[in-house]
């Protein structure tokens, strides 16, 4: 039997590899230690928020990956190719790392239309049609020949995306992209921003310092504190299931009772609960206010006597103070009704996750 040789050879899918891997990567600037030896990885598709405060070294983990600094220490490769061996002195220029960068005031060229900015991507003779292929990616289709000053905030910010996807890049970064937008525009822009990242099936890694725009935007969350990343986890884990306090503290309200757990269970003033099995000893259990509920009437059996101390009303919810027989003070999210007032007598209990960690003086 004869076989019909293929008409071209066949070639292989190279193996899956992460759209960024960074291993061990530092970088200081004189004294200062700004990145001190940072592993992060995104998957393929993957949109990454790297959050923390101000001064924690994002942007300088951005600008190393991006090829903007060279890195002192590590390895940075994209797309399973390395761009940046620091013990090898591999540095990649960053116009060849295919990366697409977006930044916190857009840099977009105040002379040029938005058409002429998206092209400028695509080096001297950009391909009109990807030009208004990618335009329209952004709802902004039929607005090429517009000046960035004649577009809006939120416009302008999608004339910055579209010009970093023109070139097809293989991740996307994005400096504080939502910083310059106003309070309400930032959710609505937050949400169309995911939608074109999908899209446009692009990795991207996403530097902020906003909670709620990490939590809301990203498929993982890469906490950082004082160059290093104290956590990778989605949003649900990072948030009920903090690895350290501080990374607790840093996503939200929380309230740090002392205890000692033993048998894989730990007494509080609040309550006994659960603790891992391997942890025994003084322990911090921390609780978010919404994960404490409170009742005057039809609380469960082991729910503790606590009194109402203070009470800060938002409308759509309230925050309890409460005060425990012992003295201590924890605090309770509630929905804005029924109401409650300093002085009212309570059940409360533990209704939500727990984290215990090993006591860590602080
Ligand atoms: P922010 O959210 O305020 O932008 P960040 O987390 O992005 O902060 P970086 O800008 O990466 O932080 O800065 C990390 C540390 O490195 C800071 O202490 C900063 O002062 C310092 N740093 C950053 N760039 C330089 C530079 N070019 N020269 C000297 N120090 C720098």
């Amino acid at each position: 039997m004869s076989t019909t040789p293929a008409p071209h050879p066949i070639v292989f899918d190279t193996p899956p590899c992460a759209a960024i891997a960074c291993t061990g990567v530092a970088k200081r600037y004189g004294d200062v230690e700004a990145v001190r030896g940072v592993d992060l990885e995104l998957h393929r598709g993957e949109i990454v928020a790297l959050l923390g405060p101000s001064g924690c070294g994002k942007t300088t983990m951005l600008r190393v990956i991006a090829g903007f600094e060279h890195a002192d220490g590590g390895r940075v490769a994209i797309g399973g190719r390395i761009v940046a061996d620091a013990d090898a002195g591999t540095h990649v220029a960053p116009q060849a790392r295919r990366v697409g960068m977006v930044f916190q005031d857009y840099a977009l060229f105040p002379h040029l239309d938005v058409a002429a900015n998206v092209g400028y991507a695509l080096g001297r003779r950009p391909d009109r049609a990807r030009v208004d292929e990618v335009l329209e990616l952004v709802g902004l289709g039929g607005l090429g020949h517009r000046r960035p000053h004649e577009l809006s905030g939120g416009q302008q910010q999608r004339v910055a995306l579209a010009r970093a996807l023109a070139p097809s890049p293989a991740v996307v970064l994005l400096d504080e992209p939502f910083s310059n937008l106003d309070a309400a525009l930032r959710a609505e822009v937050r949400g169309e921003v995911r939608r074109l990242l999908r899209a446009a099936g692009v990795s991207a890694l996403l530097v902020t310092h906003d909670q709620d725009e990490a939590l809301s935007l990203a498929d993982r969350v890469a906490v950082m504190h004082d160059g290093r990343i104290e956590q990778v986890g989605t949003p649900e884990a990072v948030y009920a299931s903090p690895a350290t306090c501080w990374v607790a503290a840093f996503l939200g309200e929380v309230d740090v009772l002392r205890g000692e757990a033993r048998d894989g269970a730990v007494e509080t003033p609040l309550a006994v609960v659960p603790a891992p099995r391997d942890v025994s000893g003084p322990v911090d259990v921390l609780l978010r206010p919404e994960s404490v509920n409170i009742e005057a009437l039809g609380a469960p059996r082991d729910a503790r006597d606590a009194m109402v101390v203070e009470r800060e009303y938002y409308g759509h919810d309230q925050l309890v103070v409460l005060e425990l027989d012992d003295g201590m003070r924890v605090r309770s999210r509630r929905p804005g009704y029924p109401a409650w007032h300093a002085g009212d007598k309570v059940k409360a209990w533990v209704d939500g996750p727990v984290t215990v960690l090993p006591h860590r003086p602080r």
